[in-house]
């Protein structure tokens, strides 16, 4: 081993302890950060959202299925997004994106609630 490997395993070593160092206090749970979409409600959103949030048969103002794939798919609590007072939980990251970027429209696109 040559002097030059000496270093760069040196160097190795500082990194990762330092980065160790840094990751380790900090256990935060993946749901804490799900940003706030800014959306103008109105009545007709309103609706869209509660009907969204009773299909999982809960009213608990979390919408549990993708909102991106029309209801069809389970969202996780990994892609979450809070419009409103409405916890919204996406199915991936592109389903999260897409929400995110026009949630009026996503909405809207929904099946209307049953009467
Ligand atoms: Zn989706």
């Amino acid at each position: 081993m040559n002097k030059h490997h000496l270093l760069l395993l040196a160097s190795i070593c500082v990194a990762l302890t330092a980065c160790d160092r840094e990751t380790k206090p900090q256990p935060e749970p993946t749901t804490a950060a799900s940003p706030r979409v800014e959306l103008q409600l109105t009545d007709e959103l309103r609706a869209r959202l509660a009907a969204a949030d009773a299909v999982d048969g809960k009213t608990d103002h979390v919408i549990e299925k993708c909102v991106s794939c029309k209801l069809q798919m389970g969202g996780t609590p990994e892609f979450t997004s809070t419009v409103a007072d409405y916890r919204v939980q996406l199915c991936s990251a592109g389903c999260k994106k897409a929400f995110e970027g026009d949630p009026g429209k996503l909405l809207l696109a929904l099946p209307a609630a049953k009467p």
